[in-house]
């Protein structure tokens, strides 16, 4: 069997259950591979005085079969490429917000020489044969890079965010650039339909790309296999956690507490594409619509810190603490909290507690890849008492779990109409909806992905043509 080699930004040990339902999937084929996990350390090197930083020292570890190696970034390199290009450019753009974006020309420079450092530290690290599995908008032009070094090997991408119709995407500059890159890939994956049609319309009206059939495209003398490989969780292991002490420690706590009170819950990192205003805007019309809600259904909304060096962050933050206030304080009673906030990260392990103790969760993103959240609020239920799901129309999530409540997280006071049906919904129904959703993600689970994706790389080498790569 090949050897898996995985390469992503961050890193996380699989041996841990704080690393996740992605970093479990990765690390069982890591493991039978004797696999090798390549990223950045996340340590940022300043710059010696009156000098360049030393870059790209790597560290390496041994987790179980896995080998993990990091390498470390200097101060000018992580700011252009981490800050600047991908989230600074890139995030917004793919989440549709062409408004927050920071098209600062050096950035896009810093980009490429980190996806170069990358590819001259681990082309070394490489055998003949291995298979190579590479994460993320961070990465795009990474095995473009492997590939100028006289890299062969089969190489597949995944997008773990969601791909802009052309006339968005266009808006990036160097956006044909990025395009083209992936073209150095043999299979590309996206998290769902919608994001591969746009790749497809892309490549066929900006890179008059030929359509070979089968998911298969040829353009700058390579072919291409791209695809939908929708992500799913661990269901037995997020199972397990709601079973788990921790998970029925929270559990208990939580329906202590709210004993006489239906409980809502969100839970995103503090990123604009969530949508939480919209969500405190939708559930503040509600409470104003239906005065019998008042006393009887409470939020709890946790709101994980996320990238605060990035400025549209701080805005969401304020505005989001206002809206809360004010909810709380034209709403709130001596002995009720309509919406209980909280900047801070809950631990995966006590999430499970917290998802079977709400009778509702709000996913209500403006724009997202998946949403994990969906997925293991739904499997943390109790499958004879359900909570209700309420789910934005515009997270990938929603092209498979049609049975939630879809919602258009835009429009306020549909939302807040959702969010009433879902407290009121019956338990038959409660019953029947969650049913068939757990069935989809157990069908579709973190496994499903991880092979699928692995199956199909494994048989979708490209065929160069005569001419050779065109370099970038
Ligand atoms: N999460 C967590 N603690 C928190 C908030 C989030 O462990 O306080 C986890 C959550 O369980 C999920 C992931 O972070 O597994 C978030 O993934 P999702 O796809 O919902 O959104 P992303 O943050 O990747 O945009």
């Amino acid at each position: 069997m090949p050897r898996l080699v995985v390469v992503s930004n961050r890193l996380a040990d699989p041996r841990k259950t704080a690393a996740g339902g992605l970093a479990v999937a990765l690390a069982d084929v890591l493991n039978n591979t004797g696999g090798l996990w390549f990223g950045w350390s996340g340590k940022i090197v300043e710059a010696s005085a009156g000098g360049k930083a030393g870059e790209g020292e790597l560290h390496s570890t041994q987790a179980g079969a896995v080998k993990l190696v990091t390498l470390d970034l200097s101060r000018e390199d992580h700011d252009a490429y981490y800050v600047g290009y991908s989230n600074g450019v890139l995030w917004p753009v793919c989440h549709y917000r062409l408004d927050l974006a920071d098209f600062d020309a050096g950035y896009i420079a810093g980009y490429r020489r980190v996806n170069q450092l990358f590819a001259r530290k681990l082309k070394p690290m490489l055998r003949e044969d291995d298979i190579i599995w590479i994460h993320d908008y961070h990465l795009i032009p990474l095995a473009a890079e492997l590939r100028a070094l006289g890299c062969s090997q089969r190489i597949g991408f995944f997008l773990h965010i969601p791909l802009p119709p052309p006339l968005i995407l266009a808006a990036i500059p160097g956006h044909d650039w990025l395009i083209r890159a992936l073209f150095a890939y043999d299979l590309v994956g996206f998290q769902s339909e919608a994001d591969h049609s746009h790749f497809c319309s892309y490549v066929q009206t900006e890179a008059h790309a030929q359509n070979l059939g089968e998911g298969r495209w040829r353009a700058f003398n390579r072919t291409v296999q791209a695809g939908a490989f929708p992500i799913g969780i661990d269901v037995e292991e997020f199972t397990a956690l709601a079973e788990a002490p921790e998970g029925r420690e929270m559990y208990e706590r939580m329906r202590r507490e709210y004993s006489r009170r239906k409980l809502l819950v969100g839970v995103d990192r503090l990123d604009y594409s969530k949508g939480l205003p919209h969500r405190m805007r939708a559930f503040r019309e509600m409470l104003q619509k239906y005065p019998e809600t008042h006393n009887s259904a409470t939020l709890i909304q946790i709101a994980s810190p996320s990238r605060e060096d990035v400025s549209a962050y701080n805005d969401i933050l304020h505005e989001l603490e206002s809206l809360c206030g004010s909810i709380n304080g034209n709403f709130g009673e001596l002995d009720w909290m309509p919406v209980r906030y909280m900047h801070r990260t809950v631990a995966r392990t006590r999430l499970p507690g917290l998802y079977r103790a709400s009778r509702v969760a709000l996913v209500t993103p403006l724009r997202d890849g998946m949403n994990l959240v969906a997925k293991e609020f739904l499997a943390a239920q109790d499958p004879q008492d359900p909570g209700v799901l309420v789910l934005s129309r515009f997270a990938g999530a929603a092209e498979q779990l049609r049975e939630a409540l879809l919602v258009n997280p835009y429009d306020i006071e549909g939302t807040a109409n959702a969010i009433h049906l879902a407290l009121q919904m019956p338990i038959e129904e409660r019953r029947s909806r969650h049913q068939s959703l757990i069935s989809t993600i157990k069908e579709y689970d973190v496994h499903w992905w991880c092979d699928g994706f692995l199956d199909t790389l494994a048989k979708a080498k490209a065929e160069e043509t005569g001419t050779p790569w065109l370099r970038l």
